[in-house]
């Protein structure tokens, strides 16, 4: 946050109204170091990721400029569009202008695919001033004549390089070359690879440019733990962690579908309410899981990385790394997820023999050391001792044992408090049963590990 004020900026009064309204008291850097220079007019680049306040640092000033420059609404033919890479995403960003512009009369339509066109195609055709779409449907829409863009004064592409993840490059560029060409043109990404640095630079014309360390601002509030564990005991594991009611809402992340469900199926056995998010899933059965993971009626939404970009939710208290993220960038929007403008969270991430290259090229990205957690059932020394080669933090562990004790059990929030010293910490308070695999000097295990109720973890 920055000592300057919303009133500082140069806002409209239904707009501070509106902001007043969602409780935000000071806006965030993104916020304060673009809005001023986008109500003058100036193209944006952006480099920021969700939860750095993105969406209102773009939506309060395009809601301003289009309320004074009035012009008469035409069918088909909006003045603002806001390209997202994912429905999710499109569906937030248009509830985020609804909110903000609840006191103005704008009218807008989100476009995405998967659903009926019919609905889509009629609100265009009414005439809408504000238009959120994703690429694919927009096209179809423009090609059917159902939509044109040549009125458009404001274009906003919003996570481009998810776009370029996502193989929508190609389609952003066909729609951006329709675009008029006196326009105001924002562009946000959290990272910038060449071809997203090129698209940059040849939608923009001398723009503002406003970055927001995602390390910074968002990954060192987030008490982050790794647990070393066999890929055969995830499942247990997580039940493990799950058994404790300190972790109320929790966004666990698979790196496939196929996962995603399995894990599902697998809490869903153990009586723990939970639904799946990914791009199997229909349109309808997306939106009911994440409004019941929002409304706390399930506990546990487990979602693969496209699915869940862009997801808001308030109240993530934890972020479940299932399987770790083969784009280490992935692991800093992930984690993002908890940690919503100004909370913290927690994100724990279990890391497989296989995976932890994985999580040596993560540690290299958010330039820390992730804190090892041993004090679980499955901790595997063998997957802590294998050595990942190549340049990158050190891989010197520190544990995460908090003086011992069993961190699960007596009502003490999983994994909260100091990170203690990189000394190995067995836990004194450790229950009988309850013992991780731990080598000895000549890497020996020194006892078999065994799951809470003392059978071999083999036998799980
Ligand atoms: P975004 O980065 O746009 O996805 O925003 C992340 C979250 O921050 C959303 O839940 C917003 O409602 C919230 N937010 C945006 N701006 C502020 C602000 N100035 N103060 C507090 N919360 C904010």
């Amino acid at each position: 946050m920055t000592s300057i004020t919303f009133d500082d900026l140069g806002l409209i009064e239904p707009l501070r109204r509106a902001v007043a309204a969602e409780g935000y008291t000071t806006p965030t850097p993104i916020q304060a170091n673009s809005i001023p220079s986008l109500l003058l007019g100036r193209d944006l680049l952006g480099l920021a990721q969700t939860g750095t306040g993105k969406t209102a640092a773009f939506a309060l000033p395009t809601l301003q400029r289009l309320q004074q420059n009035p012009h008469p609404r035409v069918p088909r033919s909006p003045r603002a569009l806001i390209l997202t890479p994912t429905r999710e995403l499109a569906v937030q960003v248009n509830e985020s202008f609804a909110t903000y512009g609840k006191q103005m009369q704008f009218r807008r339509a989100v476009i995405f695919g998967g659903v009926p066109q019919g609905p889509q195609a009629t609100m265009l055709g009414r005439g809408v001033d504000i238009v959120v779409a994703t690429p694919g449907r927009l096209l179809d829409l423009m090609g059917q004549r159902l939509i044109t863009l040549d009125r458009v004064e404001i274009f906003v592409l919003d996570e481009a390089d998810r776009m370029l993840d996502m193989g929508f490059i190609h389609d952003v560029k066909k729609i951006a070359a329709v675009l008029p060409r006196r326009r105001q043109s924002l562009f946000f990404s959290a990272t910038m690879p060449p071809i997203v640095a090129d698209l940059a630079n040849g939608l923009l014309t001398d723009p503002h440019r406003v970055e927001v360390n995602p390390t910074s601002s968002t990954v060192e509030r987030i008490e982050q733990r790794v647990l070393f564990v066999e890929k055969e005991d995830k499942d247990a594991l997580l039940e493990e962690l799950l058994a404790d009611g300190t972790i109320e809402r929790a966004l666990i992340f698979t790196r496939t579908k196929h996962r995603a469900n399995r894990v599902v199926e697998r809490l869903m056995k153990s009586k723990i309410n939970a639904d799946a998010i990914h791009g199997n899933k229909s349109q309808g059965a997306r939106q009911r899981a994440l409004n019941n993971f929002a409304a706390g009626k399930s506990r546990v939404l487990v979602a693969t990385d496209i699915a869940a970009r862009g997801i808001d939710i308030d109240g993530i208290t934890h972020v479940i790394n299932f399987e770790l993220p083969n784009e280490p960038e992935s692991y800093v929007h992930r984690i993002g997820r908890t940690a919503r403008a100004g909370a913290d969270g927690i994100a724990i991430s279990f890391c497989d023999r296989e995976e932890r290259f994985l999580l040596k090229a993560i540690e290299r990205v958010i330039k820390t050391e992730v804190v090892l957690d041993d004090s679980h059932s499955f901790h595997s020394e063998a997957v802590a001792n294998i050595s990942v080669k190549g340049p990158g933090p050190k891989m010197n562990f520190r544990r995460g044992g908090g003086g011992g004790g069993d961190r699960n059990r007596g009502g003490r929030p999983p994994f909260k408090g100091n990170a203690p010293s990189r000394e190995r910490n067995d836990g004194p308070g450790r229950p009988a049963g309850h013992a991780p695999v731990h080598r000895d000097g000549a890497g020996q295990p020194r006892r078999e590990q065994r799951n809470r109720a003392g059978q071999s973890r083999r036998a799980i």
